[in-house]
């Protein structure tokens, strides 16, 4: 069965990130359109009933929406959820991580795609590095652990600083994930331009750094590493050099309610507003239809959403 369940609470965001969204952001959907709190814990419940152990709140930007820190004190609650965690571009941390800890979140993934002010502000298009270091400072001093970071790097804009990341996590002991930019249609520039592989990543590092793989098991699909002598981390989301499908136990809930089993689905599924058992029976069908794909790779080319802060990244 599914194990892990995001969960875009929002498709708002402060930041305008270049392969996320087109600057002057996606279309925003009415309040309408985006689900309750009462109606998304509804089928939060029903997939932890239904084997879900992890649960990670995203959006969007998920600390811009009103009342997130009741919303995850009320998921923190619920019966059964080994894990509960969030995704953020770290901008209103220094507000909300000790609220976020007490609440009950286990712990945060910071998006970070520059340690230099001016590429960092050009990547965000809005955004201020100062904030989101200092993000970072506050879930480190709330203990929000183990923290990670995530960075997307784009070729000639911020691969350059591979190196600095990894100093970065090495010196406040934490871990740095480097995510394969995916082809969203966010910036038509951007749609044609390759990736940086995990491969290339992996050379540059190796200069400076040994890596040694970690034991841990996690349910995502991240290939952890852990920096020799050190207890920083550093992770890969591979998806286009070493393509994960066959072992992806994830499935999607979007703010306007729809289940999709993939970030590259055609069809979402509407739950909102279904019984907790329909919940159920929707997370089993769609569980019985993903197992029987045989797909390698995800193209994204026309995916239900197209950008991941409408489908929750
Ligand atoms: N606003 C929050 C943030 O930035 O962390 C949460 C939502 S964001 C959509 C979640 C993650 O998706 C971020 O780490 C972001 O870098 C990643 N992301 C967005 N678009 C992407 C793309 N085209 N390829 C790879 N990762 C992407
Ligand atoms: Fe906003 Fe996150 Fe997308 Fe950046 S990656 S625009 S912070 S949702």
């Amino acid at each position: 069965m599914f194990k892990y369940l995001r969960v875009s609470v929002t498709d708002r965001c402060n930041y305008r990130c270049v392969y996320c969204m087109p600057e002057d952001g996606v279309r925003k959907q009415s309040h309408d359109d985006i689900m309750r709190y009462e109606e998304i814990l509804v089928v939060i419940k029903a997939a932890v009933e239904s084997g879900i152990e992890q649960v990670r709140i995203t959006g969007g930007e998920p600390l811009v929406r009103n009342g997130i820190v009741e919303f995850i004190a009320d998921v923190a609650k619920l019966p059964g959820l080994k894990d509960l965690t969030l995704t953020t571009n770290g901008a209103l941390l220094p507000k909300y991580a000790m609220a976020l800890k007490k609440a009950g979140l286990n712990r945060v993934n910071i998006s970070l795609d520059s340690l230099n002010p001016k590429t960092f502000a050009e990547i965000t298009r809005v955004g201020d590095l100062s904030a989101v270091i200092a993000g970072i400072n506050a879930a480190i001093e709330a203990g929000l652990n183990p923290i990670k970071l995530n960075t997307v790097l784009i070729p000639r804009v911020n691969d350059s600083e591979i190196m600095d990341f990894v100093d970065f996590a090495v010196d406040k002991q934490i871990a740095v994930r480097f995510i394969e930019r995916m082809p969203f249609n966010a910036d038509e520039r951007l749609a044609a331009d390759p990736y940086v592989s995990q491969a290339q990543v992996m050379a540059v590092i190796a200069q400076k750094y040994q890596l040694e793989k970690s034991t841990d098991e996690s349910l995502g699909p991240s290939n952890d590493y852990l920096v020799t002598g050190s207890r920083a981390g550093v992770g890969f989301i591979s998806s286009r050099s070493q393509p994960f499908c066959q072992r992806c136990a994830r499935i999607r809930l979007t703010s306007s309610g729809y289940l999709l089993p993939c970030l590259d689905s055609k069809v979402g599924v509407e739950v909102r507003g279904l019984t907790p058992d329909k919940v159920k029976e929707t997370i089993k069908q769609l569980f019985n239809e993903k197992s029987s794909w045989q797909k390698q790779y995800a193209c994204y080319a026309s995916t239900f959403e197209s950008s991941l802060s409408k489908i929750g990244g």
